[in-house]
């Protein structure tokens, strides 16, 4: 069982388009160069994270943290 999730992972990896993270089977194929649709979503939680790792700077033990966000109520913009 492990040894087939290993071959599965490697497959997957294998089939990782490395610019956009997806399944390069799909995302480079030229048939396909007119079937996407680029879109944004907004999360402000990443954005805190994103500020907080920028305020690390060129720390050597920022790769090695894990972020995570604490939402404060008391913060949110009065309609
Ligand atoms: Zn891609």
């Amino acid at each position: 069982m492990a040894l087939a999730l290993h071959s599965i992972e490697q497959e997957d990896e294998a089939n990782r388009c490395p610019v956009c993270g997806g399944d390069k089977r799909t995302c480079q194929d030229p048939k396909n160069q007119r079937a996407y649709e680029a879109g944004f979503k907004r999360c402000y939680a990443s954005r805190a994270v994103g500020w907080a790792m920028k305020a690390r700077g060129d720390d050597a033990d920022a790769r090695a943290l894990v972020a995570y966000t604490t939402f404060h109520p008391e913060r949110v913009k009065p309609d």
